[in-house]
C-alpha cells in the first residue's frame, strides 16, 4: 500500500479532475474505478493507520508507488460515504 500525502496525491487530483472516471462501491474501504480511456475496471483498496491514509490499486501506475487518479476518484466517494454514515449514526 502507499501512503497518501499532500505531493504524491497533487498531480493525480487534477487527473481525476479532468477524467472523472467512474467509482462503483464494492466493499467497505474498497471501491472499482472505472477506466476514463477503455472499458477496465480498477480495484482501489484504503487502509488508515493511525492519522496516515493508506491506497492502493491495481494499474501500472500503483505498482510503481505512484498514486494514480483511481485511487483519488476512490478516495473522494468513501470520504462521502464516511461523512453519510457519521450523519445517520
Ligand atoms: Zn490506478
Amino acid at each position: 500500500m502507499i501512503k497518501l500525502t499532500t505531493e504524491n496525491t497533487q498531480r493525480a487530483i487534477e487527473r481525476c479532475k479532468q477524467l472523472r472516471p467512474k467509482v462503483r462501491f464494492v466493499a467497505d474501504r474498497t471501491f472499482s474505478v472505472i477506466s476514463a480511456n477503455n472499458d477496465n475496471s480498477y480495484t482501489v483498496r484504503f487502509d488508515v493507520r493511525g492519522n496516515e491514509k493508506f491506497g492502493e490499486c491495481e494499474c501500472k501506475a500503483s505498482e510503481k508507488a505512484m498514486i494514480c487518479y483511481h485511487i483519488i476518484a476512490a478516495a473522494t466517494v468513501n470520504i462521502y460515504r464516511q461523512s453519510l454514515k457519521r450523519q445517520t449514526a
